[in-house]
């Protein structure tokens, strides 16, 4: 069983300036275009569309106050969002066509972990914006979807308070403000494959959250990166999954791709597909609830990799 998660709302797009980020923000309603050609009619059996963006209160469950107000500042934004074309724009603009689209994704995130519950597997094409943190926003993420997705699920009863949370994130970049969110919540448990050599190196205490975490270079051969997965995560699920697991997160980054301009990773389209196949099977097979969520990418095939994962996982679900 399986859902996906979008909305047309996701894109982002205007007068051009997206184009001023290497961030394909249009790579959603790509890969919606590829899953429609491959599964046709079938796939409004299994798609649900927020109905809304998220709200100011959901936001509040994970993030600051002050935080909220900072992103009514075209300057902050600017640099949050790594676009300083953007700062010179009134804000209505950039709230309108660059942050609404972000909160419908992470509407996105809250509604396929609700369906995750439910159906076992749900997959959000888009979201997955792992550099957000509490109190501040970088690396092209304003919103913490995946921690403000776990608070909306125990405020609404969901899960159990005492239940665990499983993080796995493979996108190129350490998920740093993942590590934040979750800094001083030792239910949830993150293990996190990365470029050691890239964005946010620097940002120690993010990695020390980590419960396991794996650097890799750019001479990683496909099967190397696949050889540590397999000789990783299978233990980590299994000592986490000793005591019930409400939901697992998987931030599946397709910038780890040869090629992509910010991930400095050299891994095949191949292996991607492989890479997504392998980690959801071993959440689903634990019988964990798992979200899958897009997070980075940023080629001009990106939306490719990321629709040939997730035909891949429809197909072995029966689709
Ligand atoms: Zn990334």
């Amino acid at each position: 069983m399986c859902r996906v998660v979008y909305s047309p709302k996701y894109n982002i797009g205007f007068y051009g300036l997206e184009r001023l980020h290497p961030f394909d923000s249009r790579k959603y309603g790509r890969a919606w275009k590829q899953l429609r050609a491959r599964f046709g009619k079938s796939l409004r059996k299994i798609h649900v569309s927020p109905e809304q963006a998220v709200s100011r209160e959901e936001l509040l469950l994970v993030h600051t106050e002050r935080y909220l107000k900072q992103l009514s500042n075209s300057m902050y934004v600017a640099q949050a969002l790594e676009l300083a074309p953007l700062q010179f724009l009134p804000f209505w603009i950039i709230d309108h066509h660059v942050l609404r689209p972000m909160r419908w994704a992470t509407r996105g995130t809250i509604v396929a972990a609700q369906e995750a519950l439910e159906h076992g597997l749900a997959i959000n094409l888009s979201g997955g914006y792992h550099h957000a943190k509490p109190a501040q926003g970088e690396g092209f993420c304003v919103y913490a979807d995946a921690a403000i997705a776990v608070a909306a699920l125990r405020q609404q009863a969901l899960i159990s308070e005492t239940d665990r949370i499983v993080y796995v994130d493979t996108d190129a970049h350490q998920g740093n403000g993942v590590s934040h969110a979750f800094m001083n919540d030792n239910r949830a448990f993150l293990f996190d494959i990365f470029n050691a050599q890239a964005y946010p190196q620097n940002d120690v205490a993010a990695r020390e959250r980590l419960d396991c975490e794996i650097g890799i270079t750019r001479s990683w051969t496909d099967r190397e990166y696949m050889l540590e997965l397999e000789n990783n995560l299978p233990g980590f699920l299994d000592s986490v999954s000793q005591s019930p697991v409400g939901l697992a997160i998987y931030n599946a980054g397709t910038d780890i791709f040869a090629g992509d301009p910010l991930g400095g990773l050299n891994i095949s389209a191949a292996t991607i597909r492989e890479r997504d196949l392998y980690v959801v099977n071993e959440l689903r097979k634990r019988q964990i609830p798992t979200i899958m969520l897009l997070s980075g990418g940023y080629t001009k095939q990106s939306f490719q990799l990321v629709a040939d994962s997730v035909i891949g996982l429809l197909e072995r679900a029966g689709y």
